[in-house]
Formats: C-alpha cells, sequence, structure tokens
C-alpha cells in the first residue's frame, strides 16, 4: 500500500517529465502505433454485426450534423434542389417533352409522379428497391426505360378505378392508356 501512494505521488511529482517522455516516444514510433490501431480498428470493423455499424453510421452523421449546423443546412437545401431537378427532368421526359401528365395536362408538381403503364408498379419497385427520389435517379441512370408515362394524381386513380371496373368483367384492356 505504502509503495502504490509512494508511486502515486513521484507520478504526480513528475507529470509533465512523464508526460514529455510519453508524447516523445509516441513521436518516433509513431507509424507502428498508427497501424496496429488501423489493423484493430478492421478486425473490429470486420466483425460487427449490420445493425451495429449502421448505428454507428447514424451516430457519426449526427455528430457531423451537430458540429455543423450551416453545412448541414446547405446540403440538405442542395440535395432537395438536386433530387427536384430529377424528379422534373424525369416528369419531363415521360410528359413527352412537358412537365406534365400526358391526360389532363396538369402541370403542378406536386401532383405528378410516374406511372408504369401496364401497372405492377409496386412490384417492380419492390424488386429494384427504389422508392420515390431514388426511383426518379434510378430511371435516368437507366437511360429512360420504355413503359412509364407522367401522370397526375387524379389520373392515377382514375387509371386505378376503370382498371377494378374491367376487372370485375372483362379483362382490363392494356393499351388504353397507353402513350409508346
Ligand atoms: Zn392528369
Amino acid at each position: 500500500m505504502a509503495d502504490r501512494e509512494y508511486q502515486r505521488k513521484w507520478r504526480e511529482k513528475n507529470r509533465e517529465k512523464l508526460r514529455k517522455y510519453h508524447r516523445e516516444y509516441y513521436g518516433k514510433h509513431k507509424d507502428k502505433y498508427r497501424e496496429s490501431r488501423q489493423r484493430a480498428t478492421r478486425k473490429y470493423r470486420a466483425n460487427l454485426p449490420l445493425e451495429k455499424k449502421q448505428e454507428m453510421c447514424r451516430r457519426y452523421h449526427l455528430n457531423w450534423r451537430t458540429k455543423h449546423p450551416n453545412r448541414y443546412e446547405a446540403q440538405k437545401v442542395n440535395l432537395q434542389e438536386y433530387n427536384r431537378k430529377i424528379k422534373y427532368d424525369v416528369l419531363t421526359y415521360y410528359g413527352g417533352g412537358k412537365c406534365a401528365c400526358v391526360k389532363c395536362g396538369e402541370s403542378r408538381l406536386a401532383c405528378l409522379s410516374i406511372d408504369h403503364i401496364d401497372g405492377g408498379g409496386r412490384a417492380h419497385n419492390r424488386a429494384i428497391n427504389r422508392w420515390g427520389g431514388t426511383f426518379y435517379r434510378w430511371l435516368q441512370t437507366e437511360g429512360y426505360p420504355i413503359g412509364y408515362q407522367t401522370l397526375c394524381m387524379n389520373c392515377q386513380w382514375v387509371k386505378k378505378y376503370e382498371r377494378n371496373e374491367n376487372n370485375r368483367g372483362e379483362a382490363p384492356s392494356p393499351g388504353r392508356y397507353n402513350r409508346h
């Protein structure tokens, strides 16, 4: 006990000296330290379950956000503008050169969306796992595949309604709303 007490006192007395010694030692062996730290981190990350990784990412971004509120806001605005531009371009392409519903001409951006002409939109979106904004980006990177058109929500509902009506009686007429 006495020994420990003595050591503690010695450390306290020579604190600055110790600190200097450690700093110098670290400076000399910096690369070795860094390497072993990186190795340990890599190993730790490799064995981490996915949820834990996602949790770490979330925490990192949250931290970044609170540290750089202005940059976060700017980024958000940029991203919104970027996504709006993509949406506008995609809707214009599938609106036949006009950012408007191909049925009724509705042109308010908030009402417009992409319609799968032959139906099955949900299943397809699920298959490629693209929804909303990422779906617009997908259409663009795929080079605007055929089979889609720009419709407003009203016309989407009408189409859905008429398809259901048809399903009750005879088979739906697929050509009815086709633009291509
Ligand atoms: Zn419409």
